[in-house]
């Protein structure tokens, strides 16, 4: 089905070194969304929706061979960035130890009203990526193991991503999120159970987005950025209308990995470097969840940096703002299965000795 969907506003601040600019707010109308769906269609990367109870991560999901990260748990909620200002700049952090890091070029932060979509893939309206600029993007974490591994190779080359966690995964594993979120990555969601929302009612859809979006938000104890990647990139025109009105930007792909098909890390690095080299830029999908991106990504970035190419850091303007019903309906779904990260002292205390 063909159909217009209207989308507008997007206003991306851009920062480089000492002056800014404003790209521009709002437009017109977006469309129409793409009515051929992506190649991904006919294999799903991953069904979680049919595992019925949380997964024992496999020998194949276990950390790779790179020695555990030591992170510092978060002492309290994580604050995403929000200023109040579409226009309001930032400047890419200085501070690193290593001084041939690929690092972050540039910040861009997005005024997600209304719902713009980004991505060559399905969306064609904003294009804000120069020559040899690329945003790197990863979905279906957080998992044991391979989340921490990409995180690690990101901060060794001191620079940052964008992450779209499953809610279940975000509901089993919020520490490992919460050190997403730590490190100054983006945290948007993509869905509740991963399920394909061209096959489901719009009422369906709708729970899909909302409980995911309430999980990660549950997880990080904080709110989330307001961006959303449909899985398999599967985008009913329905659903895309329903996100303008939650005013979610929907992250598309550029470069499409298709890492979750491949078993090792060097048909990884091929994927994106013979496709980024071809298309010169773009907003690059992932997956943290699987092993082999995450074995890939310390040469990966290096290439990257060797071939010129230089990271942008998307921010959203304002958090996602959930829904309570659905805050409720997966506290009431996880209810006994989430282990509370409050301090003793605020749990328990001595009443009579
Ligand atoms: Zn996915």
């Amino acid at each position: 089905m063909r159909r217009m969907t209207v989308l507008a506003a997007a206003a991306i601040a851009v920062a480089v070194g000492a002056f800014s600019f404003t790209l521009g707010r709002a437009f017109t109308v977006r469309g129409p969304v793409a009515t051929t769906m992506p190649a991904k269609l006919a294999e799903s990367e991953l069904a979680t929706g049919t595992i019925a109870s949380r997964p024992i991560p496999s020998a194949q999901t276990q950390a790779p061979s790179t020695p555990p990260v030591a992170f510092s748990p978060p002492t309290s909620p994580v604050a995403f960035p929000t200023s109040g200002r579409a226009d309001v700049v930032a400047t890419p952090s200085l501070a690193c130890g290593n001084a041939d890091a690929l690092g972050v070029s540039r910040v861009v932060e997005i005024d997600t009203a209304d719902g713009p979509g980004f991505g060559f893939e399905q969306f064609k309206a904003y294009d804000f990526l120069r020559e040899h600029e690329v945003v790197l993007t990863f979905d279906d974490g957080p998992w044991p193991g391979n989340t921490s591994a990409v995180l690690k190779a990101l901060a060794d080359q001191c620079t940052k991503a964008l992450f779209f966690p499953i809610g279940k995964h975000a509901m089993w594993h919020p520490e490992i999120l919460k050190q997403v979120a730590a490190a100054g990555h983006a945290v948007g969601s993509h869905t509740w159970s991963h399920a394909d929302l061209s096959k489901l009612t719009i009422d369906q859809a709708k729970e899909e987005f909302e409980k995911g979006a309430s999980a990660v938000h549950a997880a990080l104890g904080g709110p989330e950025a307001s961006f959303f990647r449909f899985p398999g990139l599967q985008q009913p025109p329905e659903v895309v209308a329903y996100l303008g009105t939650r005013n979610i930007g929907i992250f598309s792909t550029d470069i499409d990995s298709f890492d979750f098909r491949m078993h090792k890390p060097e048909q990884v690095i091929a994927s994106v470097m013979g496709k980024l080299k071809k298309r010169g830029k773009g907003i690059i999908l992932m997956h943290d969840f699987q092993h082999p991106t995450s074995l890939a990504l310390p040469e990966l970035l290096a290439q990257l940096k060797a071939s010129g190419f230089k990271i942008v850091q998307v921010r959203g303007k304002d958090p996602v703002k959930t829904l309570p019903e659905f805050d409720q309906a997966i506290m009431k779904e996880f209810g006994g299965n989430t282990v509370s990260t409050l301090p003793t002292s605020s749990i328990v205390r001595t009443v009579g000795e």
